[in-house]
């Protein structure tokens, strides 16, 4: 697949920019011409004639069509990608969400990760080797480790955590 086009919203939204549509519709028909689809491709391939820029007819300034739209959409998955905004450093974003370690509210979905517990540390002594032993009782690290900021609903018959709850909206979930 070739690389997607950005997304260039025009009037507030409703439309793609003349520029946008155009690039998308040689995307399209690219990936119909691999996909040896002919139908397709003969559309597209119609569609970029209609907006490919040529002299004395500029280009567009926003146009809305809905199998374009739709198109679209299969691709990119969200609704909007904001201009300038590459798909591929969203996907950075998410691995990045995956250093969560204490989860997040079922309810509100609060990112549950606290600070570092080996910063709790070193804060507190003031020095290096102090905060690496006292982080290593936790199996924390300098770079891994949170506290958790779910608060454990403990049961004393039971002698043990049977339910979280979340600090900022009070919901309780079974741990
Ligand atoms: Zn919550």
């Amino acid at each position: 697949m070739s690389k997607i086009p950005y997304v260039e919203r025009a009037y507030g939204g409703m439309g793609l920019t003349g520029e946008c549509a155009y690039l998308w519709t040689l995307f399209l028909m690219n990936e119909a011409d691999m996909e040896e689809d002919f139908v397709a491709y003969d559309k597209w391939k119609h569609m970029a004639e209609t907006l490919q820029p040529s002299e004395g007819k500029p280009t567009p300034a926003a146009v809305h069509y809905k199998f374009l739209e739709d198109a679209i959409s299969k691709y990119t998955k969200k609704d909007y990608v904001y201009p300038g905004s590459d798909p591929q450093e969203e996907t950075d974003d998410e691995e990045h969400m995956s250093d969560n370690e204490h989860g997040y509210c079922p309810n509100c979905n609060k990112d549950l990760d606290g600070t570092l517990i080996w910063d709790s540390f070193f804060d507190m002594y003031g020095d290096v080797d102090k905060a690496d032993e006292s982080a290593s009782m936790y199996s924390a690290t300098r770079e891994k480790g949170k506290w958790g900021l779910k608060i454990g609903i403990y049961d004393m018959e039971r002698d043990m955590t049977t339910h979280w709850k979340c600090p900022d909206c009070a919901h309780e979930w079974p741990r």
